[in-house]
């Protein structure tokens, strides 16, 4: 796969295989196990399931759409990267990707720590049991309150993203009588995404500080003078939907680069390096997405390397997945509605969500795939635009499929690796309810997330 080094320039999130429709895939009646969670399949009578509960069934007690999560899955997942990271390492869930109690309730139980970069998230994970230390806050604007509400929680780190707030999360410990376990985060001058990464020596963006011009160099400085902070380490965190690790590379050297600046300025060797998320899923049969073992054996040796030839001790590495642990987790199910074939063109077929459930095609031009779950069919392939119900042409959520061209109006079509950023990001566009999020395991569903109501609606509406 390609890698460039061009300037910065808009970002590439649209990046897309080529040729990625031009022939219809041989069966359209298989699910491909690289884009769909573990557990699901098509049993004898043609009808998909999960956790062992057929779709029909799903659709018929909780509605559509609705997102449907195989916890055995989830929990699979979270424990392949914390097995592949060892006792060495340590990985935070992004919470952002997908929030939920009962997803806190599995991380605790499978040993992985959880980032949250809102108080709203922080209030989610504490009220779930995740235990403070096991924490960390992330954010280039918390406010005040936010602040002091993760301070006084305990938790085990907050990620300064500027100088300003060095000043402000230091005083807030102090005044609290504490100190504050801190992570700097930097910007290394590495934009990377899906198949291409770009390095430069600036970075044109929002977060963290940059490497560039000693800027890093100074908020360390500063941050080591001030009583309410611990500097326990450097962060960095270099894009999303990321296969090519080399971007990961030249963030690890960059990132080893200071900490062995400040040994050198300041005699110190800060004992932690987070590398961040970013790694990419299958979203379509195109995508090939690297394993946590291969990722993690990837930077531990990275990371070991440009140490040893720093002459530095290894820090302690931790990464911060979200999508590479959810995403795959969840799909999305849809009732078909109107049909509208355009000729020579392609077929919009209209489903029940849309935009409001899934924004990122909107949003980012994501590429997604989509099968017919409540039968099979022999009919021919035809080419659709898989459609939302919002009153905006835009309003996408599978730009390029095939699906039988005897799709018809009550279908239940599904569209896999809808596990993150999807409820997260969703929203009450046209007054749309926003969909529940169904744990389904050992044939078992319930829910975790309800479906929002028309009171809803209403109570937040004071009039
Ligand atoms: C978004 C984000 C992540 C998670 O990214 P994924 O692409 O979901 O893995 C991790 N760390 C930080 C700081 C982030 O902003």
């Amino acid at each position: 796969m390609s890698r460039s080094a061009h300037p910065a320039g808009p970002r590439h999130a649209d990046v897309l295989p080529e040729g990625h429709y031009s022939a219809p895939p041989a069966d359209l009646n298989a699910l491909d196990p690289k884009v769909w969670a573990h557990t699901v399949t098509r049993t004898d009578d043609g009808i998909v399931s999960v956790g062992g509960v057929e779709v029909t069934t799903l659709a018929e007690e909780f509605g559509t759409p609705a997102y449907f999560l195989d916890e055995s899955d989830f929990r699979a997942r979270a424990r392949a990267w914390r097995t592949a990271f060892g006792h060495d390492a340590d990985v935070f869930y992004a919470g952002k990707a997908f929030l939920s109690r009962a997803v806190v309730r599995w991380l605790y139980e499978e040993g992985l720590n959880l980032d949250v970069c809102s108080g709203g998230e922080l209030v989610t994970a504490l009220s779930a049991g995740m235990p403070a230390d096991r924490i960390a806050f992330h954010g280039n604007n918390k406010s005040a309150e936010e602040i002091t509400a993760a301070v006084r929680a305990g938790v085990g780190r907050i990620v300064l993203d500027s100088f300003q707030e060095i000043v402000r999360v230091a005083h807030i410990a102090q005044s609290l009588g504490t100190r504050q376990r801190v992570q700097i985060r930097v910007t290394v001058g590495v934009e990377a995404h899906t198949h291409e990464f770009i390095a430069t020596a600036h970075e044109d963006q929002k977060f963290g500080i940059a490497l560039a011009d000693g800027q890093a160099a100074e908020a360390v400085r500063r941050a080591l003078t001030l009583d309410g902070l611990e500097l326990v380490g450097i962060h960095s965190h270099i894009g999303s939907q990321i296969f090519d690790m080399a971007g990961f590379e030249v963030a690890a050297r960059r990132v080893v680069a200071l900490l062995a600046a400040v040994r050198d300025e300041h005699g110190v060797e800060l004992p932690e390096i987070d590398l961040g998320g970013g790694l990419g899923i299958a979203y379509t049969s195109d995508d090939d997405p690297r394993e946590p073992h291969e990722i993690a054996k990837a930077l531990s040796e990275i990371v070991t390397r440009e140490c040893e030839a720093a002459k530095l001790r290894t820090p302690r590495i931790s990464v911060e997945p979200g999508r590479a642990i959810v995403g795959p987790t969840a799909f999305t199910l849809y009732e078909v509605g109107t049909i509208k074939p355009l000729e020579g063109l392609r077929t919009y077929v209209s489903v029940d969500g849309g935009m409001s459930d899934n924004i990122r095609t909107a949003l980012y031009d994501a590429e997604y795939s989509v099968a017919l779950v409540s039968r099979t069919s022999d009919a021919e392939p035809m080419l659709a635009r898989v459609v939302g119900k919002h009153c905006e042409s835009g309003d996408i959520v599978v730009k390029d499929a095939f699906l039988p061209s005897d799709l018809a109006p009550g279908d239940l079509i599904a569209v896999p690796a809808t596990g993150a950023y999807c409820r997260s990001m969703a929203s009450n566009y046209n007054h749309a309810l926003r969909p529940p999020v169904v744990a389904v395991n050992d044939g078992e569903a319930r829910v975790i997330v309800r479906r929002e109501t028309e009171e809803d609606l209403l109570r937040l509406d004071v009039g």
